[in-house]
């Protein structure tokens, strides 16, 4: 969850200081990507009234809900096609790569796969080219350079 300094961090989309003065809403870290559409939500808090405001405000809500189902599933145990992981560490969680509904890496947002069983997974080689396409087309610009798509691309091939 983002961490609010009040009378110092900035709403990025007024710009003005967040204070008690305004209402404001903290996003969690739901995407990596600085090139994301919705990045500028990510880890972020905002006014209410100047998200409400925004564009994106549907989207962006649509997907905090999509984010929290996520974490709900997450904290379950389970996998996204319902087995019992139990144990996190066993687990590998996709999280949200993309919010653009054009693009073929959005089938696999939110998956949670078992590592213990991710050898077997039917949709390995289609998911690697689908990253380094991504890559290749430059559509991916990770926080602090890290790339969540190869370090999953990683995970599933091990
Ligand atoms: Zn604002």
């Amino acid at each position: 969850m983002a961490i609010v300094f009040e009378g110092f961090t900035k709403c990025p989309l007024c710009n003005a200081v967040l204070d008690k003065t305004k209402e404001y809403i903290l996003f969690p870290t739901f995407i990596n990507n600085k090139k994301d559409a919705l990045f500028i939500f990510s880890d972020n808090g905002m006014h209410i009234q100047c998200l409400d405001q925004h564009p994106l405000r549907k989207t962006a809500y649509l997907y905090l809900r999509k984010y929290n189902d996520y974490l709900q599933l997450l904290k379950s145990g389970f996998s996204t096609s319902g087995e019992i992981i139990g144990n996190p560490a066993n687990m590998i969680t996709f999280g949200l790569l993309t919010s653009d509904s054009t693009e073929d890496l959005f089938r696999y947002n939110f998956l949670i796969l078992d590592k213990a069983t991710v050898g077997e997974w039917g949709l390995k080689s289609e998911f690697i080219a689908i990253v380094n396409l991504f890559n290749a087309s430059g559509k991916w610009d990770g926080v602090g350079g890290f790339n969540y798509l190869d370090y999953l691309v990683n995970l599933v091939s091990s």
